[in-house]
């Protein structure tokens, strides 16, 4: 059994920021050795999210505007009082998405569609330093 694990860092401008990283996860793959087993990356805090979808214009901007509604960052919410960070509305869209996705290894490959993408979604309220954790098990 192989097992191998990784961080990938970088910078975000705050609530909206949406960065690709399959590229990164495809290379901690090939880096790995392992060919089937399942790999899972997580980001270590509660105003951020990972997810998967197609990385495209159009929806790079409906996703944000999605959050908005849903979830509007103009409204007060119990978390604000607490601390007085002002990003409840981050945390809340963190909860609902969650902070991590597990993929298969199939082949070498993570089992992916061919539109789709593994994306970091930035919620805070403030520019963050970020990192994202990959983790695989297989063989
Ligand atoms: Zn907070």
């Amino acid at each position: 059994m192989i097992t191998h694990e990784s961080e990938f860092r970088f910078d975000t401008d705050g609530d909206g920021t949406i960065v690709d990283i399959t590229h990164e996860a495809r290379e901690f793959i090939a880096v790995s050795g392992v060919t089937t087993g399942q790999m899972t990356v997580i980001v270590p805090g509660s105003t951020a999210a990972i997810t998967t979808i197609e990385y495209e214009p159009g929806l790079l901007r409906d996703l944000p505007e999605f959050f908005e509604k849903i979830i509007p960052s103009g409204v007060t919410y119990g978390h604000d009082a607490t601390w007085g960070d002002g990003n409840g509305f981050s945390h809340l869209r963190s909860a609902i998405i969650g902070p991590s996705v597990t993929v298969p290894v199939s082949g070498g490959e993570l089992v992916l569609g061919t539109w789709q993408q593994i994306v970091f979604l930035e919620f805070d309220n403030r520019p963050r330093g970020r990192r994202v954790h990959f983790s695989v098990v297989g063989e």
